[in-house]
């Protein structure tokens, strides 16, 4: 049966990583909604400018747009065999959206839901550091640099976002949870959820991946 793929993790879990792994080797295109409507703000439209203010303040997009995003692009001819989704559904009415959407392209949906736990979250966000030339990722606790606060690779300066510290990260990670629980219930009633042990290294949480994917884990 062709697969929906949705993926979910909290931010640091991981779940980018997988989803560009899961892409690469099932062929499906990893279909990012936050992507596609950065790309669609910067349109001088009234559209666009409804899109850029909501997504400066940090609010949905409305529902009507994203009926429109995901039906559009996700009839074009790559997705004939399934897709993975980054970002959709967010809101219980997006998921009855994509009941029906995923009805009548006769795909099967499931949840993979990336799990790590709030310290080892905290650890990876609040450790992060990212090189101000190349874009390297590094972590002060789990992959410290050679030299503090210096990029391995060029030498230059190592940057944190400046909301990676505890307190923001406190509260993106209560929002998230919030925000995600419906969702997760909704697909945990109807049997489509797959929890998956993101503190393992990645080889190994993709083998789990994998597992799910191809029916070796109910
Ligand atoms: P993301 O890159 O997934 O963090 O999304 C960035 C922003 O795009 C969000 O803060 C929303 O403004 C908008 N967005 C992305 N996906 C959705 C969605 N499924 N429903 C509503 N708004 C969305």
């Amino acid at each position: 049966m062709q697969k929906v793929i949705v993926m979910m993790g909290a931010p640091g879990a991981g779940k980018g990583t997988q989803a560009r792994r899961l892409a690469e080797r099932l062929g499906y295109p990893q279909i990012s909604t936050g992507d596609i409507l950065r790309e669609m703000a910067a349109a001088e439209t009234p559209l666009g400018r409804e899109i850029r203010a909501r997504q400066a303040a940090g609010r949905l997009v409305s529902d009507d747009v994203l009926a429109e995003v995901i039906l559009t692009r996700t009839s074009r001819p790559d997705c004939a065999s399934g897709y993975i989704l980054d970002g959709f559904p967010r809101t219980l009415n997006q998921a009855r959206m994509l009941e029906r959407l995923s009805g009548q392209q006769g795909k099967d949906v499931i949840l993979l839901r990336v799990v790590v736990s709030e310290d080892s979250l905290m650890k990876r966000l609040t450790g992060r550091r990212t090189c101000s030339q190349c874009g390297e990722i590094y972590n002060v606790y789990l992959r410290p640099p050679q030299h503090e606060g210096f990029c391995d690779l060029d030498g230059a300066p190592l940057e944190q976002r400046s909301d990676d510290n505890a307190e923001s990260v406190t509260t993106r990670l209560r929002a998230y949870e919030e925000s995600t629980a419906p969702l997760i219930d909704f697909y945990r009633t109807s049997g489509r959820l797959f929890e998956i042990n993101g503190e393992l290294p990645v080889d190994e949480v993709f083998r789990s991946v994998m597992n799910v994917v191809t029916g070796k884990r109910k």
